[in-house]
């Protein structure tokens, strides 16, 4: 029953590949019996031969095919649960965002050897959302958590497919954008920030309006993560004290003076 409901919720292209294999592996284990049936009979008659060949391909197609139907099956079902668990292992629980660690990694992955020394353009954001311990206040914790939420949301609409989203903690979350121009991540970060602010958050029937802080490094060279973080996290410390709701950003790299502050 449970083959044939695995069966059934398979794609064609797994379906595809479940033949190959089963196909594969019964010829591989033909060619083998085949092989040693003939040497082994090599001095006896050709009808004895024959015969021997014959059932040879036989009992292999008998027991080998569903053996690699069943073996393809179970190994394409445990690679399935190992991507689920990869995937789950990676992801934010609340927000569906890449967790702290998994973004980290990713981002100094991509700074460490992603592209040529020439081509290493990109930005980080340091998004905090602002004054967020009284919508918790106000509202309790699970509305706190649909805000959060809706800010994850809101994030992920304003970026491209290629950007990384992680949640780096409480209500503070991480935006990598590679290949980015200062112009273009300060569009970006404008972008997330007008965003949550059209979020229409309405816990219990109330209007919430939501804001979010935003620091952000761009950078025209290779530079650390631990490096880019702590500039981008100066910056969203600026747009904090500055009256929260805006972006602050840093260029690293050319020798140039930062960037004024642009909302
Ligand atoms: P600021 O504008 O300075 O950032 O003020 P803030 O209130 O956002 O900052 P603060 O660090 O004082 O408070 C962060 C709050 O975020 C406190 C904590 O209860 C809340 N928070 C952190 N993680 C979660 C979560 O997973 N769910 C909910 N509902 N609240 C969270
Ligand atoms: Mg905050
Ligand atoms: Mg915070």
């Amino acid at each position: 029953m449970r083959l044939l409901a695995s069966l059934r919720g398979m794609s064609a292209r797994g379906r595809i590949k479940l033949t190959y294999w089963t196909i594969l592996g019964t010829a591989g284990c033909i060619a083998v019996a085949v092989s040693i049936n003939y040497t082994l009979f090599l001095p006896f008659g050709e009808a004895v031969r024959k015969r021997a060949v014959f059932s040879a391909v036989v009992i292999t197609i008998l027991l080998a095919a569903p053996l690699f139907f069943y073996l393809t099956l179970k190994l394409r079902e445990l690679a399935i649960v190992n991507y689920k668990l990869a995937d789950a292992a990676a992801t934010d629980f609340l927000t569906r965002c890449l967790n702290r660690g998994s973004f980290s990694a990713r981002v100094e992955k991509w700074l460490a050897d992603g592209v040529d020394d020439e081509a290493v353009v990109g930005a980080l954001l340091v998004i905090d959302a602002d004054h967020f311990k009284k919508i918790n206040d106000r509202f309790g914790h699970y509305e706190g958590d649909m805000a959060l939420k809706a800010i994850a949301h809101a994030i992920r609409s304003a970026v491209r497919k290629t950007d990384l989203v992680g949640r780096l903690g409480g209500e503070e979350f991480g935006v990598f954008l590679p290949g980015a121009t200062e112009r273009g991540a300060a569009s970006v970060a404008e972008r997330i920030r007008q965003r949550v602010n059209r979020v229409a958050f309405r816990p219990g029937g109330d209007i919430c309006p939501l804001s979010v802080s935003v620091g952000c490094a761009a950078f025209v060279r290779r530079v650390g993560f631990s490096e880019l973080f702590r500039v981008a996290d100066e910056r969203l410390y600026e747009a904090k004290s500055a009256g929260r709701n805006r972006i602050m950003l840093t260029r690293i790299g050319l020798d140039q003076p930062p960037a004024p502050a642009l909302h």
